[in-house]
């Protein structure tokens, strides 16, 4: 039986994981599950999987949840705030946590659960690209397992020789190969670009996922920061990773061997696969997940990235060869930039162009400690904030 918390439960990663957990009732025990404002769903999950912790953003909507939850006769104790959410990840009554927040909002949540020696399903990449080095090394030290969630990082967990130690050379492989849907836009015609909606921005072709990395699918920011995601998970030099756009997102990517021998893993885009391969190791379970109709996929297509189309891919390949902070800023450029497209307040095109003035202003500093890049994540969402503001005032003159 696994006593699991589930950070980011009202997500689409957090819903999938409690999709496949209903599946296996026998197998996982709930203990925590945490949201941030979505209360309403998150008191439906509560009643249905009755667990011993909740948490969510603050106080109101800690007595919101309260509330609902004596109406339901349910017995879990309601917390609120980030120390809660460090809490319930890194508490005893937890063997592994799902790491499912959005944004480097799951930084210190996930972190907690690294120090504490926990089994680690990482979706929350925002985690690897802030801090990276410093995430990797806690977990080493306490014993941590991480397990990928991201359905490229999985798909390369599962090609990986079993006993892959972290020597990519070693264990005979010459490279990592990222597969990519190439997002809405990828035939989209340039001169339009500007005038992407929000709306058209996270119609994703393939997947069905939060805002956010819907958006950063379009931009293809999301490969960029998978990048460096996988950078850090399988200790890959930036000349071992390579990005192919793959529309079908059938492949969900590859490794290659020093003898040729390129190996995939396939399946249709459900999250609840690689989901139900971290929590089943070394057992395949039930994942409710349809079978591949190979002949109805017809035909597996493969085309190089377009960098003049795609800005942000270029630009997150920079920060991950910048090494030092790059990458933290890169995050943090991109997380205000996306929030103020969602918002209308700038263009599509505007989400490169504010990363890149980020970069370029932030991007050289060293930050080694947990406090050192939160501040630098702070610094440079300030800055970007200001770069918004102009932007949009030139913008409605
Ligand atoms: P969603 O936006 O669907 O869900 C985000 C979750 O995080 C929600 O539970 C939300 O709570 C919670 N949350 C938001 N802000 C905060 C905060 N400041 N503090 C604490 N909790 C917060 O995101 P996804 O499920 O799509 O993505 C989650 C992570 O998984 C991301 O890092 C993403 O890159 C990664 N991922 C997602 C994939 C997918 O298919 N969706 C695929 C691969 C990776 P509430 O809604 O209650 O406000
Ligand atoms: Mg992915």
């Amino acid at each position: 039986m696994i006593r699991l918390a589930l950070l980011g439960a009202t997500g689409s990663i957090g819903e999938n994981t409690l999709d496949v957990v209903a599946r296996h009732p026998e197998r996982f025990r709930v203990v925590a599950l945490t949201g941030h404002r979505q209360v309403e769903k998150l008191a439906e999950q509560c009643q249905q999987f009755k667990p011993r912790y909740a948490v969510v953003a603050d106080e109101t909507a800690a007595q919101a949840l309260r509330q609902r939850l004596q109406a339901a006769a349910v017995d879990t104790e309601v917390l609120f705030g980030e120390q809660a959410l460090c809490d319930v990840a890194a508490g005893s009554e937890v063997d592994a946590v799902m790491a499912a927040i959005v944004g480097a909002a799951g930084l210190l949540p996930t972190l907690a659960a690294a120090k504490a020696g926990k089994t680690i399903y990482l979706a929350n990449k925002e985690t690897l690209v802030v801090a990276g080095a410093l995430f990797m090394e806690t977990a080493r030290r306490h014993g941590a397992k991480v397990l990928p969630v991201d359905s490229e990082h999985n798909a390369i967990f599962q090609v990986l020789p079993e006993n892959f130690d972290g020597d990519l050379a070693r264990a005979g492989v010459s490279s990592l190969v990222l597969t990519a849907s190439g997002g809405p836009f990828l035939h989209t015609d340039l001169a339009d670009f500007a005038a992407i909606t929000p709306a058209q921005a996270v119609q994703h072709p393939n997947w069905s996922m939060g805002q956010k990395i819907s958006v950063d699918s379009a931009t293809m920011m999301n490969k960029g920061l998978e990048l460096i995601e996988a950078h850090w998970l399988f200790n890959a030099a930036p000349a071992q990773l390579e990005v192919v756009i793959h529309p079908q997102s059938i492949v969900h990517s590859m490794v290659r061997y020093a003898d040729g021998s390129v190996l995939a893993q396939m399946g249709l885009p459900d999250m609840r696969t690689p989901i139900a391969y971290c929590l089943g190791l070394p057992e395949r379970l039930d994942a409710g997940v349809d079978k591949l109709d190979f002949a109805r996929v017809g035909a597996l297509t493969f085309n190089r990235p377009d960098f003049v189309r795609f800005p942000c891919l270029q630009l997150a390949y920079e920060a991950m060869q910048a090494g030092k902070a790059a990458p933290c800023v890169l995050n943090a450029a991109n997380e205000v930039a996306v929030a103020a497209f969602l918002a209308k307040r700038i263009g599509f095109t505007a989400i490169a162009a504010l990363v890149e003035h980020c970069l370029d202003n932030y991007g050289h500093q060293q930050a080694d400690s947990v406090e050192a890049l939160l501040h630098l994540d702070e610094q440079v969402r300030a800055a970007a904030q200001v770069w918004v503001r102009n932007h949009y005032r030139v913008l409605n003159q």
